[in-house]
């Protein structure tokens, strides 16, 4: 497979697609790497929250929790209702909550990391296919 050779630069990081149960990464999806894949799989730059980000369980903020943002579970002062690690919660319209089969972490700088996600062709994964 061809990953790509470096992430993006920190600041052109994407839209966040998907937020990870428990560990609150955030997931953008990259359509054009996700091309150069084998079916079923997707290609998503992950941000690791930091660690105060996690600490007032921010689930719904980019980069940096911001308090006007009042979807934002920190803002609200609950805790994130974003649990299962085991599913990326959308966060976005074209996309429905889904139940990886896998997931690959691709390591480059730490800061922004590649994730290789794989479906099954029944988790729909874009609302604009169904
Ligand atoms: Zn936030």
């Amino acid at each position: 497979m061809a990953f790509p050779e470096s992430a993006p630069k920190y600041n052109h990081y994407g839209d966040v697609t998907f937020i990870r149960g428990g560990v609150l990464d955030r997931f953008s999806i990259d359509l054009d790497v996700s091309k150069r894949l084998r079916k079923g799989h997707y290609w998503f730059w992950v941000f690791e929250p930091t660690p105060h980000m996690f600490e007032i369980q921010c689930d719904h903020c980019k980069k940096r929790h911001s308090p006007k943002n009042i979807e934002c579970s920190a803002t609200l002062g609950l805790m994130s209702s974003f649990k299962n690690p085991n599913v990326l919660y959308s966060r976005v319209e074209e996309y429905d909550n889904v139940s990886p089969i896998s997931l690959s972490m691709v390591e480059y700088d730490g800061k922004i990391n590649g994730c290789v996600v794989h479906l099954s062709p029944d988790n729909i994964y874009a609302r604009s296919n169904k």
